[in-house]
């Protein structure tokens, strides 16, 4: 669902947001207009979304050049309408945010572009795939458009293609997808004039009813969600709903029949996970940790990657959100000897040739790999061989010699009851090693991997060079307590 928190026109004008929001579930309508300190704040993730779809709509612009834009003035939407009449009347053939009111109701159209003897809408979003939610969402945009009399010859899509991989020059003919959706908005058209009636009686109203369901969560968390779920429904945090290695509908055939706590739960027919989650007792499986331990060989290499993604390939052979590695940790242990090395690429460049030759230089040429979720660690390694086909064989030899620390946590064969059901890093390490979650904490910069990942990428807008610097020491560092905890962990099971 999208927010409409700090959306300008809250206090009085309808917006395309809020028109979503009402068809998603009208109680979240009415909670942004009526009660927005409810609505909780867009999360780190939600925000570099955000600022993902500024970046591809302000380079989607480029496939129709010259164009003038209509200024963001929040405060007075009526006088955005007025400049896109003045522009229209005024001959101009593209016009970015072309902004439209009808009806209370207020559109801005990302690009409207004259061509041969009449008006295109495009639409730009920054994902690979065609929702539903945009068809509405462009559905309602060419409707307030043509009831000001500006008639659209087809209505379109722009997105990212997912077959297209850069080369030299990134080619934004190839980069971007047009979709005509003229007729597949068509049907949705009918039903708008209703709709917005029935967002302003429900306006009138008191707050409307609705049970908590699956729209809470899909296709993304509702940000009323705390307010429905815990004030409203006395879901408490740990309820049925974090019961591990379940699906959502089956999580909430058993709300409806009662179950709200875990506790609550019968043991019959839970899985092992399950159980453990609900008893909350230790458990280890001390001679499937052994054989666990006994396939490792020394010396034992911990890694970890940081990488990060853009919708728009900054490197030749790239695709959009493919995930580039920009730096690692590696801690090796020898007998009693522990040595630590790092990598972390310039940012002015392309990382991964040179990440590739020193992490084949770093790594010895015997031992363990030790990944925690290996999938992902082996993935950039494979990736950096199709890349460099002179490094593939040694690139290809790391990738096999990977092995999952998170395997023990996985199968259950190791489960404390702080893990709360779950065997993600982020549980295991301080049910494991509090102390570490402590150091992590403390550290200056970098507290996590979506933090690495959004610096990394802001970093060519940091000028100050001490900046720079202090940014770059704090990756290292979180980095370096990443494959530092590996060690803890497996310190832990070697004790079982
Ligand atoms: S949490 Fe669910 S019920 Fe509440 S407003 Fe959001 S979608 Fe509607």
């Amino acid at each position: 669902m999208e927010q409409t928190r700090g959306n300008p026109y809250n206090k009085g004008m309808l917006s395309k947001s809020q028109y979503m929001a009402y068809l998603h579930c009208p109680k979240a309508f009415w909670l942004f207009r009526k009660r927005p300190e409810l609505i909780s704040e867009p999360s780190a993730h939600q925000q570099s979304i955000m600022q993902t779809g500024h970046t591809v709509g302000a380079r989607a612009r480029d496939l129709f050049p010259g164009g003038s834009e209509i200024p963001f003035l929040p405060e007075n939407p009526g006088e955005m309408a007025r400049r896109t009449r003045y522009l229209i009347e005024s001959g101009c053939t593209t016009i970015y945010e072309a902004a439209f009111i009808h009806e209370g109701m207020f559109a801005a159209a990302d690009i409207l572009h004259w061509d041969e003897g009449s008006w295109k809408l495009y639409e730009v979003k920054s994902s690979m795939s065609l929702k539903d939610s945009y068809v509405l969402d462009m559905a309602l945009q060419s409707w307030v458009i043509e009831k000001n009399g500006v008639s659209l010859k087809s209505v379109n899509l722009i997105n990212l293609n997912r077959g297209y991989t850069r080369e030299e020059e990134l080619d934004l003919g190839e980069l971007f997808k047009i979709t005509d959706l003229s007729l597949r908005i068509r049907p949705h058209l009918i039903p708008i004039e209703e709709n917005i009636e029935r967002m302003k009686v429900l306006l009138e109203n008191t707050e409307p009813e609705r049970e908590i369901g699956m729209h809470c969560l899909s296709p993304s968390e509702c940000p009323c969600h705390d307010y429905c779920w815990r004030t409203l429904a006395g879901v408490p945090v740990e309820s049925v709903f974090t019961l591990t290695t379940t699906r959502m509908d089956e999580k909430f055939e058993l709300f409806n029949k009662g179950y709200v706590s875990l506790m609550d739960l019968p043991k019959e027919g839970l899985g092992k996970a399950q159980l453990l989650q609900v008893e909350g007792k230790l458990h280890i499986e001390e001679e499937n940790i052994r054989n666990f331990l006994a396939k490792i060989e020394t010396p034992v290499i911990h890694l970890d990657f940081e990488s990060f993604q853009q919708a728009l390939p900054e490197y030749p052979g790239i695709k959009p959100f493919q995930q580039i590695p920009f730096q690692y940790s590696l801690h090796i242990e020898e007998g009693d000897r522990l040595v630590h090395k790092e990598f972390l690429a310039d940012r002015e460049s392309d990382p991964r040739r040179v990440l590739a030759e020193r992490l084949i230089e770093d790594i010895p040429e015997e031992g363990t790999i030790l990944a925690y979720n290996k999938t992902f660690e082996k993935s950039v390694i494979n990736r950096l061989a199709a890349r460099f086909p002179d490094l593939q064989p040694k690139l290809t030899s790391l990738s096999e010699r990977l092995y999952d620390l998170m395997e023990p946590f996985q199968k259950r064969w190791y489960y404390h009851p702080e893990m709360e059901g779950s065997y993600s890093i982020k549980k295991v390490l301080p049910a494991l090693v509090p102390e570490m979650e402590q150091a992590y904490g403390d550290l200056p910069g970098v507290h996590n991997g979506g933090e690495a990942s959004s610096v990394w990428q802001n970093l060519p807008s940091v000028t100050d060079p001490a900046e720079v610097e202090e940014i770059r020491r704090g990756l290292l560092e979180y980095c370096r307590l990443d494959t530092l905890a590996m060690v803890r962990i497996l310190d832990i099971l070697r004790k079982v």
